[in-house]
């Protein structure tokens, strides 16, 4: 086992990687921008070495300086969390020719994920259902586009290729606006992520995001750990998750755990990964994996008992999986509410001093979360400062638990989405469960209108 990892991450994952390190007896790295000098976990790491000044250019996503910050600090293996590098197969090929470990997957297999389009027909090519759309990236021809548009049917989504974060993705409704979309999209994609390649999808009407959690070690051995819901979604960005996914067959759930599983060996993928998918009137389509950890990763720790950041660390110490499919047992509810400093209604990032805190507690509530009392919000980094886990015996429960933390918890100083969460742990479509990845931005919608 390592004795030494350098975390290359900020906020509440680099503290819950800490966290992970700490209890399995490894000493931490954490490596800091100018903008996170008070954070609480750069004082708990054993060293820390300061990268940069705060934007993410100059710090987070500064492959030399992190590189060098694990050499003057004899650190064996680079966690990077997700966002930031977590997905950028060329620093994870820096960081091994390096000499460290990378935690994640062999870069070839990031590289083969992070473009959308070569996933997609890796994914075909294993048995993994897609979504139907053009074959793979869209050609310059207009025609050629207009005749695959109309061969799959309006509505489509028009997506780019090396997307995400729910960035690059634009639907159209009508042949008269498509050849425009296309154009607008491509410039966008090859403004934030350097690509121009789009390709097109049939856009789904009311389809939830349901996403399968799989861990595989470096010798062929994978197992899937259930899936979660992610349908509660703004700007194609994740608000509230849960697992298990809410009526979802388990006959189903075993068997699209069991070609996920497949699609790992085929293509030897080793680490935690997500396969993520649309699931519409009882189908699944495969939309992207991701090839890291995920922010709503503790819903599925909470349900299996497992605890995925130390299971990486193990996997990248080249140990066997410790568990096998027939371990993996999902007992009970769990659900995430992500909380973000912004303006709960009309959603601008609202950084800066928290001058009041208090975290709520209880059984079955986990707090993840790196902020404090008199702690500042950056405003240079994405706005989530933290996720509020309840599990429960079962959704009535953990929703139960949820709406009294949610109650207790007091973030002061700052504006937060906590408002938002308190009214959709009332919502009665929420409430009953399985609700489509439009339903937060329709009921949005809907308050707008009534308010003028
Ligand atoms: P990103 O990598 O930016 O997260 P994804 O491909 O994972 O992009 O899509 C993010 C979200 O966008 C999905 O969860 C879903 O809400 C929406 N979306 C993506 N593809 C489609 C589609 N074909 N039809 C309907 N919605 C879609």
């Amino acid at each position: 086992m390592f004795e030494k990892i350098l975390i290359a991450n900020r906020g509440e994952i680099a503290l819950r990687i800490q966290r992970a390190c700490r209890e399995m007896g490894i000493r931490t790295v954490v490596v800091y921008s100018e903008a996170d000098t008070e954070a609480k976990y750069v004082k708990l790491a054993d060293e820390s070495v300061c990268i940069g000044p705060p934007p993410a250019t100059a710090s987070y996503l500064n492959i030399p300086s992190i590189i060098s910050a694990a050499e003057v600090t004899d650190a064996e293996a680079i966690h990077p969390g997700y966002g930031f590098l977590s997905e950028n197969a060329d620093f994870a090929e820096k960081v091994e020719r390096s000499g460290f470990v990378f935690i994640g997957p062999r870069p070839e297999n990031i590289r083969l994920m992070g473009d959308k389009v070569s996933a997609k027909q890796a994914m075909t090519k294993a048995g993994v259902p897609t979504v139907p759309g053009s074959a793979g990236a869209l050609p310059e021809d207009a025609q050629e586009i207009v005749r695959v548009a109309r061969k799959i049917g309006y509505p489509v989504i028009i997506k780019a290729a090396g997307g995400g974060g729910g960035r690059g993705m634009r639907v159209v409704h009508t042949e008269a606006a498509l050849l425009n979309a296309v154009t607008m999209t491509r410039a966008e994609a090859q403004a934030a992520f350097a690509s121009a390649a789009v390709y097109l999808e049939k856009y789904l009407e009311h389809p939830r995001h349901v996403e399968i959690q799989v861990l595989a070690d470096a010798h062929k051995n994978v197992v899937y750990l259930g899936e979660r819901d992610c349908s509660l979604q703004r700007r194609h960005q994740k608000v509230i998750e849960e697992a298990p996914a809410p009526d979802l067959p388990a006959k189903l759930r075993e068997k699209m755990g069991e070609r996920c599983a497949e699609a790992c060996r085929k293509i030897g993928y080793r680490g935690a990964g997500t396969f993520e998918f649309l699931y519409e009137e009882g189908e699944f389509y495969f939309i992207e994996m991701n090839t890291r950890i995920q922010v709503e990763h503790p819903v599925t720790e909470m349900i299996t008992g497992v605890d995925l950041v130390q299971e990486q660390i193990h996997i990248a110490a080249g140990e066997k999986l410790r568990l096998r499919q027939k371990d993996v047992h999902l007992r009970g509810h769990a659900i995430e509410c992500r909380i973000n400093a912004e303006d709960p209604y009309r959603f601008t990032p609202s950084p800066g001093k928290i001058t009041s805190y208090h975290p709520p507690g209880g059984p079955g509530i986990r707090v993840d979360s790196h902020v404090y009392q008199g702690y500042s919000v950056p405003p240079n980094y994405d706005s989530m400062i933290g996720k509020v886990i309840a599990y429960g015996a079962n959704r009535d429960q953990a929703i139960g638990r949820m709406r009294v933390a949610l109650s207790e918890m007091v973030v002061e100083g700052i504006q937060t989405n906590i408002p938002l969460h308190r009214e959709m742990l009332n919502d009665i479509r929420f409430l009953r469960g399985g609700v489509s990845i439009h339903y937060l931005e329709q009921k949005l919608a809907l308050e707008q209108k009534k308010k003028k």
